[in-house]
């Protein structure tokens, strides 16, 4: 998973990484470069965020460290059959990342929670069919009414 290759052109590269929730309790580095960083603007990801989209950074699970606090998941199955166990601080309800049934290997952090997002730069949008009519989806990232195959 860490051949440099899986590397989309348009994702930086960066050495390590460090976030957390919003009332700081947990924290977590990332060793890794994302394989990916997608914008999904879902109904989920809506209601999720409370917001217009949910961000997603996907990268090895074994360059993911939980530095400190404890996380709690509660599991949804989206109708695409698909399991995610969403996990996040219980004491501020900050969502830190997903797990992904058919992304085995993988974690989906949520990239807001870094403390420096200013590198961030999507190379996905999915489910655009289901956005909210003000966004635009910028040129460049490859773009899906709905989720990619
Ligand atoms: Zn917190
Ligand atoms: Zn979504």
């Amino acid at each position: 998973m860490s051949d440099p290759g899986n590397q989309p052109e348009d994702v930086p590269t960066q050495g390590h990484r460090e976030g957390g929730c919003q009332c700081g309790k947990v924290r977590y580095r990332v060793g890794s470069k994302p394989l990916a960083v997608a914008v999904c603007h879902c109904g989920e990801c809506q209601r999720q965020s409370g917001s217009a989209f949910a961000m997603s950074m996907i990268v090895p699970d074994d360059s993911f460290e939980l530095l400190s606090g404890d996380l709690k998941s509660f599991s949804r199955s989206p109708k695409t059959g698909i399991t995610v166990d969403c996990h996040f601080c219980p004491d501020c309800g900050s969502r830190i990342y997903h797990l992904i049934s058919s992304m085995p290997g993988t974690v989906s952090i949520k990239p807001g929670t870094l403390d420096d997002t200013s590198w961030l730069n999507p190379n996905f949008h999915v489910w655009t069919q289901n956005k909210q009519s003000w966004v635009s989806i910028p040129e460049g990232p490859r773009s899906f009414e709905t989720q990619p195959e």
